[in-house]
């Protein structure tokens, strides 16, 4: 019966609840969308529902959410579906502050001070991968690779660093995996004028990894400058 609950993340399952109960997905969709398996036509979905069943979550119970206040079915359910209902709670009202906060940076351009990381850290993150990754078309800032599962929000200042920018869009950028790499390590930053600034380390078969490489600019939120020269003089120098 549960063969597959315990291979997930906390917050992969909370994903799955989520997209059942408030978004209204079929058992099909939840599966190929949000856990990135396969899901044939037939009889496909059936890990998503076994996570769904674990937590008695059935059929009747398909975007609930849509028309029911969660504290109302707290209240009035019983068992392992509340214990789930209130880690949703939890969930959705992190995923809802971590967006106001990347959205709220957007609009003014400034850190907001106010943000206390250290239990919306991990939301915020993929919530800033998901917008990084939207703003720059999912495709490497610098080349052509344009698989999700190769691309990262690469930070200019790393988080360890200055924990104030961590959801700053400006201080990131949608490189694939060899990009971010080389750019974490100081081979490379971009310069005023987001061109390639070849670090110190770079020797020649480095530069030319990186030749005739152009900056592709985000829809929204380029760089920012200030950042990009901290990281050339943090770490290229
Ligand atoms: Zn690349």
């Amino acid at each position: 019966m549960t063969r597959y609950i315990h291979r997930f993340t906390q917050e992969e399952i909370l994903k799955v609840i989520k997209a059942y109960l408030l978004d209204g997905l079929s058992h099909r969709k939840i599966q190929s969308k949000i856990l990135g398996l396969p899901a044939p036509d037939n009889g496909g979905g059936f890990i998503a529902m076994e996570i769904l069943h674990y937590y008695n979550i059935t059929g009747d119970k398909k975007g609930i959410l849509e028309t029911e206040d969660i504290n109302y079915l707290i209240k009035n359910s019983t068992g392992i579906y509340v214990n789930i209902l209130k880690k949703l709670k939890a969930y959705l009202q992190e995923d809802d502050e971590c967006e106001k906060a990347i959205k709220g940076l957007t609009i003014k351009g400034i850190v907001n001070t106010e943000i206390t990381i250290e239990t919306k850290q991990r939301v915020g993150q993929n919530k800033l991968r998901d917008y990084i990754l939207n703003i720059y078309d999912h495709k490497c800032a610098l080349c052509d690779i344009d698989k999700d599962d190769l691309l990262i929000c690469s930070h200019i200042v790393p988080w360890r660093i200055d924990e104030k920018k961590r959801l700053n869009p400006k201080n990131a950028i949608c490189l694939c995996a060899l990009h971010d790499k080389l750019f974490d390590k100081g081979y490379f930053s971009l310069d005023e004028n987001y061109e390639i600034k070849l670090g110190l380390r770079a020797d020649e078969k480095i530069s030319r990894l990186l030749k005739d490489k152009n900056f592709k600019e985000p829809i929204e939120n380029l760089p920012d400058k200030q950042l990009l020269k901290i990281h050339f003089n943090s770490y290229c120098k």
